[in-house]
């Protein structure tokens, strides 16, 4: 089968690779659609401590597929099924695996990243995976593309429960790139009053007004607390998610929450970058809660598959231009100018 194998820092390609035998309780996933995220990025630029020297990896953990064969001892699915496959893969046994949060297992499996993802014609889905619930099916009325971005979607999701948002909320997103719209959908859903979007980059910003938010913030032009002060009636936002790998902004959201007002700093820092001097007394006595999120458990997939399905989260208009395979080299390049929203794998 065609597979886009990456095999260290700054090489990726798509050859002929070996198409995987499954076992008994496993199946195998004809890959339809496949999307870049920023973490494949990473890890062309700067690898993965869950991919050693010399070691080889097909990436991607945003992917759908039909079913196409299935081990013996399966009786779940069937062949043919359409599914959206969650990414994390827990021990099963441990503490966090049985409060459901199985992506904070410290034995987690990532798909994509700790072993072979849907970068392939084929993939095949292991049998922790499998028994675990990984593959969600969805009908027809959702394309295979739509439900890719589930997964993304799902960490979104994750970060709205941690926050809370209410109907009336004001809220403020920084960070305007695909993931800061999926945070916006989800929380206009949730009923925000209004929604504030920041972003350093103008185009960005003109790419997100189709969403509908209610103000955008050009933080290279504008300071952002004074914006959201002035947006909120001196009170702050109630609900602030950094979706921006930017220190600065942490610091400053502190300073421009309502009191009673929740944060999830959603996107980690840089490494080096991790410490951030915060104004405590704000969380002290303004009554500030401080949340943080990564992943999501396969409860946020399957409520983040429904959203898509249900048609009330649209996915599909964040692709903003499809690749064949072959032309991974191409993708890459594409995603890493940040000219677009998703860049997608079609097959
Ligand atoms: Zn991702
Ligand atoms: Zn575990």
């Amino acid at each position: 089968m065609q597979a886009a194998v990456y095999s260290g820092i700054g090489s990726i390609e798509c050859r002929e690779v070996e198409k995987p035998v499954i076992g008994n309780n496993e199946a195998l996933i004809k890959v339809k659609a496949a999307a870049i995220c920023g973490t494949d990025l990473r890890i062309f630029k700067s690898g993965h401590f869950a991919i050693k020297e010399g070691e080889e990896r097909i990436m991607c953990h945003e992917f759908s597929g039909e079913i196409c064969e299935l081990g013996s001892d399966v009786k779940t699915y069937k062949t043919g099924m359409r599914v959206s496959v969650a990414s994390n893969v827990g021990c099963g046994v441990c503490r966090y695996c049985r409060m459901g949060s199985l992506h904070l297992c410290p034995e987690y499996i990532a798909l994509g990243i700790s072993i072979d993802g849907g970068f392939a014609q084929y993939f095949k889905l292991p049998q922790k995976a499998l028994l675990q619930g990984n593959m969600i099916p969805f009908d027809e009325g959702t394309s295979f593309e739509e439900a890719a971005l589930a997964e993304p979607l799902s960490c979104c999701y994750n970060a709205y429960k941690s926050v809370g948002t209410v109907p009336g909320d004001n809220v403020l997103i920084v960070g305007a790139g695909p993931m800061g719209v999926l945070h916006l959908q989800v929380n206009k859903l949730a009923g925000a009053g209004k929604i504030m979007m920041a972003d350093v980059s103008e185009p960005r910003l003109k790419l997100i007004e189709k969403y509908g938010p209610d103000v955008v913030i050009n933080t290279a032009k504008e300071d952002l607390i004074e914006a959201v002060m002035n947006n909120t009636g001196g009170k702050g936002a109630d609900v602030v998610i950094t979706a921006c790998p930017a220190p600065d902004i942490q610091q400053q959201s502190i300073e421009l929450t309502a009191k009673l007002g929740r944060i999830n700093l959603f996107g980690g820092l840089p490494k080096g970058k991790e410490y951030v001097p915060l104004n405590t007394n704000l969380i002290h006595y303004n009554g500030i809660i401080v949340t943080g999120t990564t992943g999501s458990s396969l409860a946020h997939h399957e409520a983040a598959l429904g959203l898509i399905t249900s048609k009330q989260v649209d996915t599909k208009s964040l692709i903003s231009k499809r690749f064949k395979l072959s032309q991974i080299k191409e993708a890459f390049e594409y995603a890493m100018s940040g000219e677009g929203m998703k860049t997608l794998i079609e097959f």
